[in-house]
């Protein structure tokens, strides 16, 4: 990172407050998703990137009327502050629905965070000093490796196989750590439906997983915002059941009510929580109230699983459409993963391709992914890309596809001419100007 005096004339001229941020907010980047976003929201575009939730699959009478609900029977707490941990209604609700998942926590073990995010900000926040380690599957969730980096944390990557993270990897890795003096702070991991990989881990992975990290005495993040999300039904068991002094849970509504209320949660152990709900106060006095009291009361009035299970369709026939499409326009030597829940599908091109450079391309020819290189803190995953299906209608899906099969081809035939190197390929540009790099 180039020292504040290094910056050209045009960088301090953007933003003339450049001199005065702190080392830390140097490594604050915008992440590749966002400068996609304002590309891939045109109508014409085909989205495949963003992993918006399919808010219309939920009612809005429903929505309405536990609000009014919610306000005439506690509006005056609603509009209140509340304390930092969160609504303890809502905490015992939150008991009650991990339940599902094999955790059985006490009330006072849960934080209740604005979206999932928070808590992995606070959890970074109260573990890592700059330059502290810690190990993250590759690829891992964009706004996870955003916090790792905003904190200026050392992610070490762990790779993954069709199980989810690799064992032999971890014990690998945490040997050469080990060599070289240092212990990571934690392992970050989501064992199910993974964003954005699309796998998830068998129990037995789990619980290798586990031993593995309690034998180091290394600490276990679980993300899990996709865990009530599979398509059969079937709710694999958290990691965090098998052990609560070693393993936080980060939960979250988002994805099982609506993004758009910002409220997630970490079940932590004692200590942590303690630490964990001083942090939350010190970054937002409380979670908000209104959010909170308006899920609480949405649980205790409506059939909230029966909505789970119609969210759990309208992904799994996306998820369909999406497999269907790319075995019909996939070119041979283009491999994808099968999410059995979620909303990610990875696709790794074929041999030599290149995702973050065939972007451009792709988004001329009216689909947008997002290249595999925002995956990893390392600029590694340039042969593969991420879909997302939670989104589009599954005919625009099959479309959307179809046009990004019809790039790879095009690709395939350039590199024949060409060979690898994209700089010694012409730009194709058929329709419009082709987005330049603040776009991509
Ligand atoms: N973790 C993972 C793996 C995610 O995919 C997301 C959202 N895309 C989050 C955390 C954050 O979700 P939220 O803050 O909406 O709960």
């Amino acid at each position: 990172m180039a020292p504040p005096s290094g910056e050209s004339p045009l960088g301090n001229r953007l933003d003339p407050h450049l001199a005065r941020y702190a080392k830390r907010t140097h490594g604050m980047t915008a992440s590749e998703i966002r400068s996609l976003f304002a590309v891939a929201s045109r109508p014409e575009v085909v989205s495949l990137a963003g992993g918006m939730p399919n808010i219309a699959a939920l009612s809005m009478e429903t929505v309405s009327s536990t609000v009014a609900n919610m306000l005439a029977t506690r509006g005056q707490v609603a509009l209140q502050y509340g304390s930092g941990n969160g609504d303890q209604r809502l905490r015992e609700q939150i008991c009650e629905m991990v339940g599902l998942q094999g955790i059985a926590p006490h009330p006072d073990d849960v934080i209740v965070t604005v979206g999932s995010q928070m808590a992995l900000d606070l959890i970074t926040r109260i573990f890592c000093d700059p330059g502290d380690v810690i190990i993250a599957e590759a690829p891992s969730y964009v706004g996870a490796l955003g916090v790792f980096r905003a904190y200026q944390v050392d992610v070490e990557h762990v790779a993954m196989d069709e199980h989810g993270l690799n064992p032999e990897a971890l014990r690998e890795t945490l040997k050469t750590l080990a060599a070289q003096g240092k212990t990571p702070k934690f392992v970050y991991t989501i064992p199910t439906f993974h964003n954005p990989a699309g796998l998830s881990q068998p129990q037995d992975r789990r619980m290798e997983i586990l031993q593995i990290c309690q034998s180091a005495g290394v600490l276990i993040i679980e993300d899990d915002p996709y865990g009530l999300l599979g398509f059969d039904g079937h709710i694999p068991q958290a990691i965090r059941s098998h052990d609560s002094d070693g393993v936080i849970y980060l939960g979250s509504f988002s994805k099982t009510f609506a993004a758009g209320i910002r409220v997630g949660w970490a079940v932590a152990p004692h200590g942590v929580r303690e630490k964990l709900t001083l942090a939350a106060e010190s970054a937002v006095l409380c979670p908000p109230a209104f959010s909170q009291l308006t899920i609480s009361t949405y649980l205790d009035t409506q059939p909230w699983m029966d909505q789970i299970k119609i969210f759990r369709e309208v992904y799994r026939e996306r998820r369909d459409a999406t497999l269907e499409a790319l075995t019909q326009y996939m070119p041979e030597g283009t491999t994808w993963t099968h999410p059995t829940g979620g909303f990610y599908v990875w696709v790794t091109l074929p041999e030599g391709m290149d995702g973050t450079a065939m972007l451009p391309r792709a988004v001329t020819a009216r689909v947008a992914y997002v290249p595999g290189t925002a995956f990893y803190i390392n600029g590694d995953g340039r042969q593969s890309i991420r879909l997302s299906y939670s989104f589009p209608e599954p005919d625009r899906i099959r479309e959307g596809v179809r046009r990004l099969g019809g790039v790879i081809n095009e690709e395939l035939k350039l590199m024949h001419t060409f060979g690898t190197l994209g700089a010694a390929r012409p730009s194709v540009s058929s329709q419009g100007s082709t987005p330049g790099p603040d776009v991509v």
